[in-house]
């Protein structure tokens, strides 16, 4: 999908809205405080209200876009931004697009996307796992990179298309992530929430060492390290995981004819 598709499909609240029921509409189906089975949907709020006990199931409640109170159409044109440009755009520059006032609400939310494209990756059927030496010639400071990442990969039936997971290692700065960890815990740090998935990294298991094939992973790591030295100066080890995880979304689905933002929402819904 090209921008101007983009803007003119979901340039609008009532646009968002309407498809963001359409990906989430199956995954209500009663009412969870009293079990009735009859929910009316009100478009201009965005919400459903059972008929039986009146209670109210926003649409962004449900969805990995709760607790905040940014729009539907800003939530939707910072997930195009990430996954549908051609060049990875970093935080600040998806800040500057959307115009948005705070740059830490931008952050946040390209944060909480990440966490669900990892949710998302972890699905995907991987049978094989190795490990992805970084190629340390190619590695220019400041940016810190492992030295190598820990990889699942598979081919799903019927595709030729292989699909990847890269993991961060297991004890890669993990005295220092935990100690930044306390210490932002301790300052009452405003997005804990998307820090979750980096501490469950932490506690990820060793992996068999297949031999990958040479030309793949000198490919794999090398484009990897182009792209974040594109953007980055530092990785936070806090933050690396989730880099990871929207690398991996889009190497998965680099050749989607849906495209990636389409896919995401897809699979999302469980139709992808
Ligand atoms: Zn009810």
């Amino acid at each position: 999908m090209i921008p101007s598709q983009f803007y003119q499909r979901y340039g609008s609240e009532e646009n968002c809205i309407e498809f963001l029921y359409s990906i989430y509409k199956d995954s209500v189906r009663v009412c969870s405080h009293c079990k009735c089975e009859i929910l009316k949907w009100y478009a201009e709020r965005a919400h459903w209200r059972c008929t039986c006990c009146k209670k109210k199931i926003t649409l962004k409640s449900i969805s990995f876009m709760r607790d905040s109170k940014v729009s539907f159409r800003q939530w939707t044109e910072v997930i195009f931004l990430l996954l549908e440009t051609k060049k990875t755009l970093s935080i600040a520059e998806i800040h500057r697009l959307t115009g948005m006032k705070r740059y830490g609400t931008v952050f946040y939310m390209v944060h909480k996307i990440r966490v669900e494209l990892g949710r998302l990756n972890k699905k995907e059927f991987l049978d094989k796992s190795s490990i992805l030496p970084i190629d340390k010639k190619m590695k220019v400071e400041p940016v810190n990179l492992p030295e190598y990442l820990n990889i699942r990969y598979g081919k799903e039936v019927n595709h030729t298309l292989d699909k990847i997971y890269l993991i961060v290692p297991y004890n890669w700065k993990l005295n220092s992530s935990l100690e930044q960890l306390q210490k932002i815990c301790c300052v009452g740090y405003r997005y804990k929430k998307v820090l979750k998935n980096s501490l469950s990294t932490f506690r990820g298991r060793q992996f068999e060492r297949r031999k990958l094939e040479q030309k793949w992973s000198s490919n794999l790591s090398g484009n990897l390290i182009r792209e974040i030295e594109g953007i980055y100066h530092n990785i936070s080890p806090l933050h690396f995981q989730k880099v990871l995880d929207e690398y991996c979304f889009k190497y998965n689905y680099r050749h989607s004819r849906k495209g990636k933002f389409l896919s995401f929402f897809y699979l999302i819904s469980g139709k992808g």
